[in-house]
């Protein structure tokens, strides 16, 4: 086998529609050759490394409201598919309600990669090792998507399929991903195990989160995400039964712990065992439940 070891990007059509509609048919019109761009951060590693022979990358950053960010005390945010993960870090919103995605955008790699790098192409790639990923699960995301047959929306808990695969159609475009305000007080944590501490993917990624439930028996809502241990980002439904029917406490979160262990299938590979990442689910995920109690407790 010859490694070329200076591998070029290969050739191919940049495509930038005026309208989603215009977008949306011609990525319809030309499926398995067409894709949508936005930071380009993962599509041009893989053109690169001859993963992908895309003939047309076809530009959706501009387009109707793709490039806002916006916040409603009603509504919630809302961050248009073109916004790049340095510009979610920044916004006073993020930073006051949703301080969680703001802590997963910071572990992606640089704050070069991230003024390319956005969230929903984070999600669209659908990798399991996604990082603001568990963060956009756990805060019950939504996801806007422009198809040839119009708008429609689709809950981010729903979208996975496997790696690299979703439930997006040809000539579908995700313009927004958006989010409910959450209960106040509400606190998460992001936990990245990576073999350096940056720009690494992770080997294990454990989101949790928590806020007040008034209608729970324990009167909280816990959830944990996890990244790297199963085919798909993983939203742990068993944690949050658990945690919803017992008293918080340090014992509840290592059973809790136990049952994110059991939810994940990974695999070996370069970055870690199967066995490895299990173990660290266990211990990352009762550290992180821990770390939210104790934020939720001084944000009450
Ligand atoms: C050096 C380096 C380090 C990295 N480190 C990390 C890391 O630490 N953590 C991490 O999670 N990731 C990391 N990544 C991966 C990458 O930066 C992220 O996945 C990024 O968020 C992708 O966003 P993007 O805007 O660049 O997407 P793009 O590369 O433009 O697109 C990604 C995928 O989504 C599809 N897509 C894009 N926009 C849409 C749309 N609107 N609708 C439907 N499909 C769409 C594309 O067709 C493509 O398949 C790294 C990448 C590099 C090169």
């Amino acid at each position: 086998m010859t490694i070329d070891a200076h591998p070029e990007l290969p050739e191919f059509d940049y495509i930038r529609p005026a309208t989603l509609m215009e977008a949306s048919r011609f990525l319809a019109d030309h499926p398995g050759e067409a894709r949508p761009l936005l930071g380009g951060t993962d599509i041009f590693v893989r053109m690169r490394d001859g993963f992908w022979k895309d003939k047309y990358l076809v530009d959706v950053k501009r387009l109707d409201g793709t490039g806002n960010l916006s916040f409603d005390p009603q509504a919630g945010l809302t961050i248009g598919a073109g916004v790049n993960m340095n510009r979610v870090i920044a916004a006073r919103p993020v930073q006051s309600y949703y301080p969680l995605l703001a802590d997963a955008c910071r572990s992606v790699a640089s704050y070069q990669l991230r003024t390319r790098a956005t969230i929903v192409g984070n999600i669209c790639n659908a990798s399991p090792a996604g990082d603001t990923i568990g963060a956009c699960l756990v805060l019950g995301g939504l996801l806007n998507i422009h198809g040839v047959d119009g708008p429609r929306q689709v809950s981010l808990a729903g979208f996975f399929l496997g790696p690299g695969k979703t439930v997006l159609q040809p000539g579908d475009i995700v313009t927004s991903i958006q989010f409910p305000l959450p209960p106040q007080p509400a606190a998460g944590v992001y936990t990245k195990l990576g073999r350096n501490t940056w720009s690494d993917l992770s080997i294990v990624g454990v989101t949790a989160y928590g806020c007040v439930d008034p209608g729970s028996p324990s009167g909280y809502h816990f959830q944990v995400a996890l990244a790297s241990v199963a085919p798909v980002p993983l939203l742990v439904e068993a944690v949050a039964e658990y945690l919803g029917s017992q008293p918080p406490s340090a014992e509840a979160f290592q059973q809790a712990a136990h049952l994110a262990e059991d939810a994940c299938n990974p695999i070996d590979d370069v970055r870690g065992s199967a066995r490895y990442r299990k173990a660290m689910v266990r211990n990352l995920t009762a550290r992180a439940l821990q770390k939210t109690w104790d934020k939720l407790n001084t944000a009450v």
